[in-house]
């Protein structure tokens, strides 16, 4: 990678990632189709096995298999007594709490050594589910919003780790902020094991400057800010706080508002450039995209082209327009 601070290069997904060492995704093993569910069955979900599964490794874990339930196995469920909420079998009123806190909190320590790019989890169970998972008390459902015993434990011990549930991946936008998120913390850990400078963490924000913006303003400029510390505070220090913030920005969704500000800033670069009727062309694309009729891609397509067409470098660098493979098609819909 070059340590050039401004880059064209540096504004593709793939400069940022080491082909020898694969994006890694932890994953409820049943998505894959792996027959572990309590009656021998499986939750295999097609979008992550056929598409996300030719850029990703999984990394299964079955936490109720993981604690010795075997398969086939008693349902368990979440009930709420006077102090606290249980997991448990209501056919034979086995308690599994402590196991699976203890289960989940070891898990948890040795994925970390792995060092996952983020996590799927399975809607719905009382293990893996990571919110609005039903809990009983003895009158029946007493309440919907808690998450599964060993998804809590995850979320809470690994809280910059991106975690999504598969149900969720059906929406859309939280579909691509989940995968940029991946992307973003995958380019961020390449860096790290390429070896962290001052100049690569200067090429770094500036690469990922539009981006950030379309996650977060303030976080943003609160990034910006850190980086001009750089040879302020020790090195150490200032890469700890940027990483911090950085998961904290992207950890904010990308919503259609903040889309179309980064756009029309882009837009800004190449206003005396453009013969105005294309600059109205461009402008009406943004709004169609900003009112849901077209999809991003068009309005990204249109000013990537013109980037090129007068090349112009400083957006020729920003990942925005290429931040993960194209194949994923994230941009494509409505
Ligand atoms: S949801 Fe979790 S605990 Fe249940 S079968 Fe799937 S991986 Fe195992």
């Amino acid at each position: 990678m070059s340590e050039k601070a401004f880059d064209k290069e540096l504004g593709k997904w793939s400069a940022w990632h080491d082909t020898g060492v694969p994006l890694r995704l932890g994953v409820s093993s049943c998505l894959l189709g792996e027959e572990v569910r309590f009656d021998g069955g499986h939750a295999r979900n097609s979008f992550m096995m056929d598409v996300l599964g030719n850029w990703f490794e999984w990394v299964p874990v079955c936490p109720e298999v993981g604690i010795g339930m075997g398969v086939p196995r008693p349902t368990i469920r979440l009930f709420q007594n006077d102090k606290d909420v249980r997991l448990i079998a209501p056919s034979t009123r086995e308690d599994f709490t402590v196991r699976m806190g203890t289960y989940a909190a070891k898990k948890v320590k040795e994925l970390q050594k792995t060092d996952l790019d983020g996590y799927i989890l399975k809607k719905g169970s009382p293990s893996c589910g990571m919110e609005r998972i039903k809990v009983y008390d003895e009158r029946g459902v007493r309440r919907r919003d808690a998450a599964g015993l060993y998804a809590a434990v995850l979320i809470e011990r690994w809280p910059t780790l991106p975690v999504e549930e598969e149900g969720r991946l059906n929406d859309v936008d939280i579909r691509e902020n989940f995968i940029e998120r991946v992307f973003c913390r995958n380019r961020w850990r390449t860096l790290i094991r390429r070896g962290l400078t001052r100049r690569r963490l200067v090429a770094f924000h500036t690469a990922h400057k539009l981006l950030l913006r379309s996650h977060n303003e303030a976080g943003y400029r609160r990034s910006g800010r850190l980086v001009g510390l750089a040879g302020q505070i020790p090195d150490g220090e200032l890469f700890t706080l940027y990483e911090a913030e950085l998961y904290r920005v992207m950890r904010t969704r990308a919503t259609k508002r903040r889309h179309v500000n980064v756009l029309e800033h882009a837009l800004g670069y190449m206003k005396k450039l453009l013969p105005s009727r294309e600059k109205r062309e461009i402008l009406a694309a943004i709004g169609d995209y900003g009112a849901g009729l077209i999809p991003l891609i068009v309005p990204l397509t249109l000013l990537r082209f013109n980037i090129h067409r007068y090349e112009i470098d400083y957006l020729a660098g920003q990942i925005y327009f290429n931040p993960h493979p194209k194949e994923l098609m994230l941009r494509n819909h409505v």
